[in-house]
């Protein structure tokens, strides 16, 4: 591996106000408008405590059945360790929902994830997020108020009427509920390709949100749209910074989010690998920047690197284009693959490590003790919504 470790995560300095993309430090800030969570209340165990693994296998084992524990692919390897199935965003949503008799869903995950478990799972069913500033920056780049005032413009150019909103999975349950009131449907990076095919039947422009680059490269790339069909709506713009006459004549608008992790890859960093490792494939995730998918070999979602390593032949090469932990764990079950990562730099996803193990142990046992803590409840109203254009995308064609 080529990646280093020793990047420090971003911080919020004392007295500065948060802003929308700021990190949260050790889960102790609070903002409970935004995916970062609110305050983590936890009396933690410590970090070098030496019987933490042992504390988190008694803890599970007392709980039983009543607990279900989901891993996220990109969680740190002590987290994964204890995760009953893991997954991307949308394999666990569905793992939850097939779980009705798990009193608790611990999700080891970030702040979205944990909302789309209990809207898919009974109102009996509690689930639990160990870290509540285990967000996610693409999803606060996208708050309810700014995809309203987006829908406004939409209507002032005449063109509300012929847009499907479509929304990844990545966005909160306020964009999800958005999504479902108006007819749309959310995606994955696995069926971006089979949401967009819909939604152009259902109407004629598709509002794509929050990750410009999953939009962009699936519109231009699966459906054969040109990159003079999409544009580009910056919420930090009067009008999103685009014209009526533009935003009439675009297929695909286009919100201005990224991944943070995903975002850094460049298509220098694909050239560089392609000298340092002769003979290398390159995988990347659509949330990469058009460029970097247009110099790499192959793209797709968490699930399908993960197929294509598998399916790899003994002695090939592969640079992935994903985060760090996930690419960490795949060279490490395949020895018999030179697996590196795409950039020279680190490229955790800083929120998905707030999940660690002392976070873990003392939800766990708090459960144990019968206290219920950071529960991740989405308002009703909000849950009815979202869960239709939940429901929408599990019944894409
Ligand atoms: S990897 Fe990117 S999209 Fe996924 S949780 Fe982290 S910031 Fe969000």
């Amino acid at each position: 591996m080529t990646a280093r470790t020793d990047v420090a995560s971003p911080e919020l300095m004392p007295g500065v106000t948060p802003t929308p993309l700021a990190l949260l430090l050790l889960g102790r800030q609070s903002d409970p408008a935004s995916e970062r969570g609110v305050d983590c209340p936890g009396d933690l165990p410590a970090a070098s405590d030496p019987t933490l693994v042992a504390r988190a296998r008694a803890a599970k084992a007392a709980l039983g059945e009543r607990v279900f524990v989901l891993g996220h692919h990109y969680q740190r390897d002590e987290v994964i360790e204890f995760a009953d199935v893991t997954g991307d965003s949308f394999k666990l949503a569905q793992q939850a929902a097939a779980r009705p008799d798990a009193e608790f869903i611990v999700f080891a995950g970030v702040h979205f994830m944990a909302e789309s478990a209990d809207i898919l799972t009974g109102p009996d069913q509690k689930v639990l997020l160990p870290d509540l500033a285990a967000g996610c920056s693409m999803a606060d780049m996208a708050t309810f108020e700014q995809v309203e005032q987006c829908w406004d413009d939409l209507a002032a150019a005449g063109v509300a009427d012929t847009v499907v909103p479509v929304s990844y999975m990545n966005s909160s349950a306020a964009i999800k509920g958005f999504t479902g009131r108006h007819g749309g449907t959310i995606c994955t990076s696995s069926n971006a390709k089979r949401a967009l095919e819909w939604a152009l039947t259902q109407g004629t422009k598709v509002l794509f949100l929050p990750d410009q680059h999953l939009g962009r490269n699936t519109a231009v790339l699966e459906l054969g749209l040109s990159l003079d069909d999409c544009v580009l709506y910056d919420p930090h713009k009067p009008g999103g910074g685009l014209t009526a006459q533009q935003l009439q004549d675009a297929t695909m608008v286009l919100w201005k989010g990224h991944c943070s992790v995903h975002g850094r890859f460049t298509a220098q960093s694909v050239a560089d690998v392609r000298e340092r490792v002769p003979g290398v494939t390159v995988l990347v995730h659509p949330e990469v920047k058009h460029e970097v998918v247009l110099a790499a070999d192959l793209v797709g979602s968490t699930e399908y690197i993960i197929r294509a390593l598998d399916a790899a032949p003994a002695g090939s090469s592969w640079a992935i284009g994903t985060e760090l932990n996930l690419v960490r764990r795949l060279a490490k079950a395949h020895p018999d693959k030179t697996v590196v990562f795409l950039d020279k730099t680190v490229c955790f996803c800083s929120t998905m490590n707030r999940i660690d193990l002392p976070h873990l142990v003392w939800t766990l046992e708090s459960l144990v003790e019968g206290r219920v803590v950071n529960q991740i409840s989405v308002e009703p109203e909000t849950a009815r919504y979202a869960k239709q254009a939940l429901d929408q995308m599990l019944a894409l064609p």
